[in-house]
């Protein structure tokens, strides 16, 4: 079954073993995502081999995304690990204290006072608490909780409609970034950018980083600020790709907000040749359950119907009872929802413009593709910007990628639409496109006499070298 929508899945303590991973791998797991918040630079390192393991087993190639923990702002322990907070009792968030209880708790980011004034409404633990703060005295932040609830070791703290002054990359990101590179990730996610800014300057570690490596990942903005929304064309300008990250974000601007913003950022990522990533709670009561709700499966399809490239697992798959099952059941609703999407490429096409070769070349393939109902597109690649080019288009024709470079297989992984395949370096022209063209023939999307469009660029190996169009029949001669 053709699925486009590819899925990202977070790993953790309950998928690491070699054996549940492949499952996964099988399952149709396409993005592998390892959080930084949690575990050691060792940790990672082992699991970076056990995916490439899995991948090799199965003859394909999956990516490894990096996701930094970024300025997460949270208190501090507590005496028994955790306290209850009580409606109408105040609490001091005080940032000289060690060691909370009941009345007071530390906190890791001993700036946040600064940031503070009466009037401000924090929220802990994902929102499920809330705290008004009364007034901000020295490093004391002086609150009445307003709703309250056990509060454990390390929870988060955002405030209200934003504005943290924390900078984007802590010096715990700066260390992650190279271990991340060290194990060859193709993508850094970096967590509560402000601006096009923070993005740069995390792309520049990561380049500097991964040049020991010869990587220069692809780098992914999560959306989970309010500040980061009106900044966000500037951000996907910076960036590769963006995550909703509905987790962080929702706390900030408010639950109600979260779906029109998730459509807003799906539209404008596709508009501006970026990817996009959609997260956050969408399978989580499969964390418990072996079966997920009809809402979350109604959310795992709107978001393909949005045209998100990628949906991800965050607990499901890193501290849940059913890893496998969960990316089983969604990419069966991925391939679900897919069936009924309308496909709408010339009103998608008539804003676009393009000046560059190798763009023309991809745009024109796909339009042909389309109106001639060839059963697949071909595109001989080096960076995969062709892949990406022709993906950001609603067409319905499968895009195959044929590449000699590795890491363009693996970063292709989370193109919407785009299978990568990969090819020899020293295999010529033809030799290449034959091959290809049996792939698309034995995996069944094209038979005899059906049309096959080819985009390659002549001489070969240059990337941004496509110059060339061709439209063959399956059996003829390339
Ligand atoms: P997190 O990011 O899981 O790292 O917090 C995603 C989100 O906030 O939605
Ligand atoms: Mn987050």
């Amino acid at each position: 079954m053709h699925r486009a929508t590819k899925i990202v899945a977070t790993i953790g303590p309950a998928s690491t073993s070699p054996d549940i991973l492949l499952q996964m791998l099988q399952a149709g797991l396409d993005v592998v995502r390892f959080n930084f918040s949690h575990g050691t630079a060792d940790d990672h390192r082992q699991r970076a081999e056990i995916v490439r393991d899995a991948a090799r087993q199965i003859g394909r190639e999956v990516a490894i995304m990096a996701d930094l923990q970024g300025p997460k702002i949270r208190v501090g322990k507590f005496e028994n690990n955790k306290t209850m907070l009580v409606a109408g009792n105040p609490f001091i968030l005080d940032a000289n204290c060690t060691l909370g209880n009941n009345e007071r708790c530390g906190l890791d980011y001993k700036d946040l006072p600064r940031d503070l004034r009466a009037g401000d409404v924090l929220l802990l633990n994902d929102g499920l608490i809330v705290l008004d703060v009364t007034r901000v005295i020295g490093e004391e932040i002086h609150t009445v909780v307003k709703v309250g609830g056990e509060l454990s070791n390390n929870k988060g703290i955002n405030r209200q409609g934003g504005g943290l002054t924390a900078p984007a990359l802590t010096e715990k990101d700066m260390e992650d970034i190279k271990t991340a590179m060290s194990l060859g990730a193709d993508f850094v996610a970096v967590s509560f950018p402000k601006n096009a800014t923070d993005m740069e300057m995390a792309r520049q570690l990561a380049n500097i980083a991964g040049a020991p490596y010869g990587i220069k990942p692809k780098m992914i903005a999560k959306i989970e600020r309010a500040e980061a929304i009106p900044a966000l064309q500037g951000i996907l300008d910076a960036s590769d790709g963006i995550m909703v990250a509905r987790g962080d974000l929702a706390v900030e601007v408010g639950n109600a907000a979260v779906p029109a913003l998730q459509k807003r950022m799906i539209r404008m990522a596709r508009e501006s040749n970026k990817l996009v990533i959609t997260a956050t709670q969408m399978m989580e009561s499969m964390i418990h359950a072996p079966v997920p709700t009809r809402a979350e499966v109604s959310d795992v399809a709107n978001a393909v119907l949005d045209g998100t490239d990628a949906v991800m697992l965050s607990a499901e798959t890193a501290a849940g009872k059913y890893p496998v099952t969960t990316i089983e059941t969604m990419a069966a609703i991925c391939v679900e929802a897919e069936k009924s999407e309308e496909s709408q490429l010339d009103r998608d096409f008539l804003d676009r413009t393009f000046t560059r070769i190798d763009q023309s070349i991809a745009m024109g393939a796909l339009f042909t593709a389309y109106h001639l109902g060839a059963k697949a597109v071909v595109a001989l690649t080096e960076s995969g910007s062709t892949a990406l080019w022709m993906s950001r288009h609603w067409s319905h024709v499968p895009i195959f990628a044929l590449t000699p470079r590795v890491s363009s297989e693996r970063t292709m992984a989370l193109y919407r639409n785009v299978t990568s395949l990969h090819v020899d370096t020293n295999m010529d022209r033809d030799a290449a496109l034959n091959q290809a063209l049996e792939v698309v023939v034995s995996k069944g999307y094209a038979a005899r006499g059906d049309m096959v469009v080819l985009t390659v660029g002549e001489p070969m190996g240059q990337a941004g070298g496509t110059n060339t169009l061709k439209i063959v029949r399956v059996g003829d001669h390339i």
